[in-house]
């Protein structure tokens, strides 16, 4: 992990100095990055990561950014993945404006440089089967051996790549291969395929190709198309950017991009592969793709991470050339420095115990005024109902302190966060002994939590009135595998956390919260940061909890929790 300063969020990287030279040397009137999913699932915070990069780069040199739909496989791509791929950009806070595309967009053009490459006698029609090509295709220490077909005829290549296309043969049948170097050290270079043969409807085109384009022969191109001057990928891209710049080279493209790698985001915790997090949804261990324990973008957002937060993150942590694994516990210090400044202060009670204040008036009912954020005068207050019900939670309470446990307890006095004073004065158990209520009394002078007299309770406590409190169920979260590096001794799924999701039913908060809507994240005071959930419906609140205060996991945090 790099040491770095939140206040410098935008300080050069290696791309950044790259993409700076080229504009000071002119070599680009403007710069053009692109965004290029593949909709096979939803973007999680690794893409994050490329989103930021790439939409940020444009903004700062002011260019632009396309989102381009790497759709080159239909049978694993879906319309929903790509309606999710947008949303997810924008609420990110990046927009494409009119550069929206999609590889599927070029499929004729990259027809026609095919025929191109086969004319000039630069890719072939192979008969081989997938395994063959495989076993052909030699290793790093021994070179490949030519197929067979490798020097069919142009006329004959021309007329089966014809047919490939009018769907002439089934799937696997053949594919449109590079002419390059059997030989070629970099197995990228060993006549790579091109195309390959798959009867599936395409979500866009749908059932007009039966022929598809490999990433390597879309990439590129589409890159050229659109007129991309820096097309930035991950370091697994590296091997293939000899092929990127063999095909630039040699087909007629309007432009020349150039590709530049940096090092993938890998977070403790957390795995970002889009193949583990679909089996994960197929499979039952989340609820969907936006469960909240996902790092998928909707996942985070569902938990009610901030955009905000996601996006400072990503500058924090910067842009390398080598891998890396980044502590979770600094996605989550970033996310706590943007909640901290902007989430409202509320009062809810998850585990509660009744509070009766023998000397309140029955009847009574006043408006507390409370501040929304103390961090931040100009959020203003809320008012919250007082009366001589009340709920505190149950870990408030014990019946015989330890050393140093200051909150509540038999003839102790605590302040309700402004509210007033109480003292305990008498424990009411149920026939298992259990304690179900506190009989307390309170101190009409210390109205607001001070009291004349200068006295201070060492412990502040939250609280809800018993007559207005709303129920609600309220989920928290902890990490969805229980080591840092999941997998690392092969079972990935044996390293699920079993305790990654706690449901609590009967929780009961301020009157307030029921007015909060989805993607307002809110701070429990003294609990944590909370989301109101989707699955809310009038009448039955729930929220998730997005992080606790303060770290529990990294080193940072492990102070404890304070009384106050
Ligand atoms: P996954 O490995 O999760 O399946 P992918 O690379 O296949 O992801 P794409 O949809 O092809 O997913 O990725 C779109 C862009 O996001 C690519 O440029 C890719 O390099 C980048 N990207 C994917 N994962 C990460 C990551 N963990 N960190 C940074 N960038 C990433
Ligand atoms: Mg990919």
């Amino acid at each position: 992990m790099n040491a770095q300063t939140p206040d410098s969020p935008e300080r050069a990287d290696f791309i950044r100095e790259i993409v700076a030279a080229d504009v000071r040397e002119g070599r680009h009137a403007t710069i053009v990055t692109r965004f290029p999913p593949e909709p096979n699932g939803y973007l999680h915070i690794g893409h994050a990561k490329s989103i930021c990069l790439n939409f940020g780069i444009a903004r700062e040199f002011g260019g632009r950014c396309h989102l381009r739909f790497d759709d080159t496989n239909p049978t694993k791509e879906e319309q929903e993945y790509i309606d999710a791929i947008e949303a997810d950009v924008r609420w990110l806070g990046f927009d494409w404006g009119e550069h929206l595309y999609h590889a599927s967009d070029y499929f004729e053009q990259l027809y026609e440089w095919a025929v191109a490459l086969i004319r000039a006698g630069k890719a072939y029609v192979d008969d081989l089967t997938a395994d063959e090509i495989r076993e052909h295709r030699g290793t790093l220490t021994e070179p490949g051996q030519d197929s067979p077909w490798r020097d069919r005829p142009t006329a004959e290549n021309l007329d089966l790549f014809e047919r490939m296309r009018a769907g002439e043969f089934p799937n696997g049948a053949r594919v449109l291969r590079a002419r390059i170097d059997m030989a070629a050290p970099n197995i990228n270079l060993r006549d790579p395929v091109l195309y390959r043969i798959v009867h599936a409807a395409h979500p866009r085109t749908g059932d007009a190709w039966c022929i598809y384009p490999t990433y390597d022969f879309a990439h590129g191109q589409s890159d050229a198309i659109e007129g991309v001057t820096h097309s930035i990928c991950t370091l697994e891209f590296e091997v293939h950017r000899p092929l990127y710049d063999w095909l630039i080279e040699n087909l007629p493209v309007p432009s020349r991009p150039h590709q530049y790698e940096f090092a993938r985001l890998n977070l403790t915790y957390t795995v970002l592969s889009k193949r583990v997090l679909l089996r994960l949804v197929n499979e039952g261990h989340v609820r969907g793709w936006d469960d909240p324990r996902m790092p998928t973008i909707s996942g985070l957002r569902r938990r009610g991470f901030p955009a905000e937060g996601i996006r400072d993150f990503a500058a924090v942590i910067g842009v390398a050339k080598a891998d890396s694994v980044v502590e979770v516990g600094q996605l989550e210090f970033a996310v706590r420095g943007v909640l901290n400044r902007t989430a409202s202060r509320r009062f809810a009670v998850l585990n509660p115990l009744k509070v009766v204040l023998d000397n309140y008036p029955a009847q009574q009912v006043e408006e507390m005024e409370v501040a929304n954020n103390p961090e931040d005068p100009s959020a203003g207050g809320r008012s919250v109902p007082f009366t001589r019900e009340l709920w505190i939670e149950h870990d408030d309470f014990r019946e015989d302190p330890p050393a140093k446990f200051f909150r509540l307890a038999p003839g102790r006095e605590v302040r309700l966060r402004g509210a007033y004073f109480v003292t305990c004065r008498e424990i009411v158990k149920d026939a298992a002994g259990q304690v179900v209520e506190l009989r307390c009394t309170y101190d009409p002078a210390t109205r607001g939590g001070d009291a004349p007299d200068g006295r201070r309770p060492k412990a502040t406590l939250h609280w809800v009135s018993a007559a207005y409190a709303v129920p609600a169920e309220v989920r928290l979260y902890d990490h969805l595998f229980v080591r840092p590096d999941p997998g690392a001794d092969g079972d990935l799924f044996a390293d699920l956390n079993p305790a990654s999701e706690t449901v609590l039913r009967g929780c009961l908060v301020e009157p307030a919260l029921a007015a909060t809507t989805v993607g307002q994240t809110v701070q429990f005071e003294r609990l944590g940061y909370f989301a109101p959930d989707p699955d809310s419906m009038a009448g039955h609140l729930v929220f998730n909890r997005t992080l606790t205060l303060k770290d529990t996991w990294a080193k940072l945090g492990a102070q404890g929790r304070q009384d106050t």
